[in-house]
């Protein structure tokens, strides 16, 4: 190419979305195609987001309201902290992007876990930090070697949990026994995208008592629990410090009007939180006991995602799962050559998913 471009950019690879469902159902001519592959949620969203989108639908000949302001109260309310603890961002990628804009200098490093969402590695590299690389112990984050690899330039830590792709998770001692090694000018960054789904009380969940130590910058979705992923709007809770520079550095309407409305409606319906909650618990439950039927491996997952070991090549397991108009992701890309990664679907999909497995394995 005759343009040169941004030498810190060159070697990073474009974000692997799961495929999407209309581009299978055009390239194999088929319908109905099953989507497995992205853990979004399949019983929808709430009735109450179709309502305040239809209403507010009359007011996007206006920009959305910067501050967000009821969104942001509706949130400080829940969590029991100030407006001004809190970040929105089109979805939480947003907010990662921010956190490694605002407080990364050239070279400076922000340690992961690897593999890992691909978001932090692409978000660090585009700010010119360095991402360093912890690999995971027997499918979990190794935190103790992320404590080894802090370095007088490192500036953030990225931890998720529960983690994706694996489904593993950190427990408060594990997270208290961390975080104590770690210096007080790091930030630690905890993606909670799937805390919702946690079952396991000893998993660590940073909103418990937020605010206690100002290191810890909590991210959350509306895109996996709420069902909202196509809205895309997310938040951070952090201290106000840190919450006033990503505030600042921000597209002042990040998030657009109806996603802002989608968020607060959402927030207001614990009815159907506790339904898309609990149907991904049954639905784990449903597909653990039809697997191990079958005498495939799973990973143990307090999310609504798990992996699989097929012991088959991963890639084509999702073809041929695609030719039967089912999408799942394959692992290889992560480094797990035989693994598969699906989410929950509703009964019917999970029924379908499974009769499709055992046709593929018989092969
Ligand atoms: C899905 C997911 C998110 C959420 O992304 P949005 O941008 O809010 O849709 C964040 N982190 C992880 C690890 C995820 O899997």
């Amino acid at each position: 190419m005759k343009f040169k471009i941004s030498e810190h950019i060159a070697d990073i690879k474009p974000y692997e979305a799961g495929k999407p469902l209309r581009e299978v159902e055009q390239e194999y001519n088929i319908s109905n195609v099953i989507k497995l592959a992205s853990n979004e949620n399949p019983i929808g969203f709430s009735p109450k987001v179709y309502d305040a989108v239809k209403k507010h639908m009359k007011d996007m000949n206006r920009y959305p309201e910067s501050s967000a302001c009821v969104l942001s109260n509706k949130l400080a309310q829940r969590f029991h902290v100030s407006p001004e603890n809190i970040v929105l961002g089109n979805g939480s990628d947003d907010i990662i992007a921010l956190l490694a804009h605002g407080f990364l200098n050239p070279g400076d490093e922000a340690l992961m876990p690897q593999p890992s969402f691909l978001m932090y590695e692409i978000s660090v590299k585009t700010a010119k930090g360095k991402p360093v690389m912890v690999p995971l112990t027997d499918f979990s984050t190794n935190l103790e070697g992320l404590v080894k690899k802090i370095s007088t330039k490192t500036r953030m830590i990225f931890i998720t949990n529960p983690f994706n792709p694996t489904g593993s998770t950190i427990t408060y001692d594990e997270f208290n026994e961390f975080s104590q090694k770690v210096p007080e000018d790091v930030i630690i960054v905890v993606d909670e995208a799937y805390i919702e789904f946690v079952r396991d009380d000893a998993v660590f969940n940073s909103l418990k008592i937020p605010l206690q130590d100002p290191r810890i910058v909590t991210l959350r979705t509306f895109s996996k629990a709420y069902g909202l992923a196509g809205f895309r709007v997310g938040y951070g809770i952090m201290d106000p410090e840190i919450a006033e520079i990503l505030n600042r550095i921000r597209q002042p309407f990040n998030v657009n009007t109806l996603a802002q409305e989608a968020g607060v409606a959402a927030i207001g319906d614990e009815q159907f939180l506790n339904k898309s909650i609990q149907t991904t618990h049954e639905s784990l439950d449903f597909l653990f006991d039809e697997l191990s039927n079958l005498g495939i491996h799973c990973l143990p997952t307090q999310s609504n995602f798990f992996m699989m070991d097929l012991k088959k090549d991963a890639t084509k397991v999702f073809e041929k799962m695609l030719q039967l108009g089912i999408i799942v992701r394959s692992m290889k890309s992560y480094g797990f050559d035989t693994f598969i990664r699906v989410n929950t679907g509703t009964k019917k999909e999970n029924i379908a998913f499974i009769a499709a497995l055992k046709k593929v394995l018989k092969k």
